[in-house]
């Protein structure tokens, strides 16, 4: 557990088996967390976690957003669960599935689950038996506000290509905003992809006043620095605008900016690519 600011904390991700960051919004009267864990184990090392900095009043667990690796800790935190009403469905929905190794290749091979998550879910939990599946006590339909004792938390949903549901935790007093995976693109058919709700949602979170940005698979980053990444966003999907080949918006850049586009903007620029072949 890291102390980011005077009130916030947060147990850095860790890519071996796709455990995202949980945040610790800590007020005078209650804490929330960010985000459940993405197995039984990785929720009792965080309730551990929090003990061991002496924080005995958490009261609200808020979710991202639905997928597997932010919410299969729920049950186990087992604080009063906050969501977005479609996070809330999805939950419920993933109540109703079963997650042995059949049921996960056989939905890999559907194409319903990624081949990636489904490996990601087995090295993490070698057995799902009697792994139980909660849902949220709490939904909101666009925006809520927490008191939490001193310091206040927004959490607001703002869409984006990831998930429909993905909501943003933003508390002013600290300036700091939990992005989930708000600002990665759609990965759940195995080719990323961005599109024009990438736009939208970046308006959305720059109504807020944010010094240090969170995203649930990576380091904090300063304003500056993903302010930068969201200008890039918005002016490569103006450019890439009816585009249907990588060629042709690598020549479209060029003409633009009088450069080549590096590794990462030829990859930011297939993914916008990718979104216009899908329609
Ligand atoms: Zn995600």
């Amino acid at each position: 557990m890291k102390k980011l600011t005077e009130n916030i904390y947060y147990i850095p991700h860790k890519s071996d088996t796709d455990r995202p960051v949980i945040g610790l919004v800590n007020g005078s009267k209650y804490s929330l967390i960010v985000d459940a864990g993405n197995s039984p184990h990785h929720a009792r090392e965080i309730q551990k976690e929090i003990e061991n900095i002496g924080v005995n009043n958490a009261k609200y667990l808020a979710i991202t957003h639905w997928h597997w690796d932010h919410v299969f800790g729920i049950h186990y935190i087992n604080l009063l669960t906050i969501c977005h009403q479609l996070t809330d469905k999805k939950l419920k929905w993933m109540q109703k599935l079963d997650w042995d190794d059949k049921s996960l290749d056989e939905r890999v091979a559907s194409g319903e689950a990624t081949e990636f998550g489904s490996s990601m879910i087995k090295k993490e939990m070698p057995s799902r038996e009697g792994l139980i599946l909660r849902n949220a006590d709490i939904t909101f339909e666009s925006k809520l506000e927490i008191d939490l004792g001193g310091i206040t938390c927004i959490i607001e949903n703002v869409s984006g290509d990831h998930a429909e549901d993905s909501s943003i935790v933003y508390i002013p007093s600290d300036k700091v905003m939990f992005l989930g995976d708000c600002i990665s693109p759609d990965s759940s058919s195995g080719v990323r992809i961005y599109s024009h709700k990438v736009v939208d949602m970046i308006n959305k979170i720059m109504k807020y006043d944010v010094d240090t940005y969170i995203s649930s698979h990576d380091e904090p980053e300063d304003k500056l620095e993903l302010h930068k990444y969201f200008k890039e966003l918005k002016d490569l999907e103006k450019l890439t605008k009816g585009i249907a080949g990588i060629e042709e918006a690598i020549e479209r850049f060029k003409n633009e900016y009088l450069r080549d586009p590096s590794e990462d903007e030829i990859d930011t620029l297939q993914c916008f690519i990718n979104g216009n072949l899908k329609g």
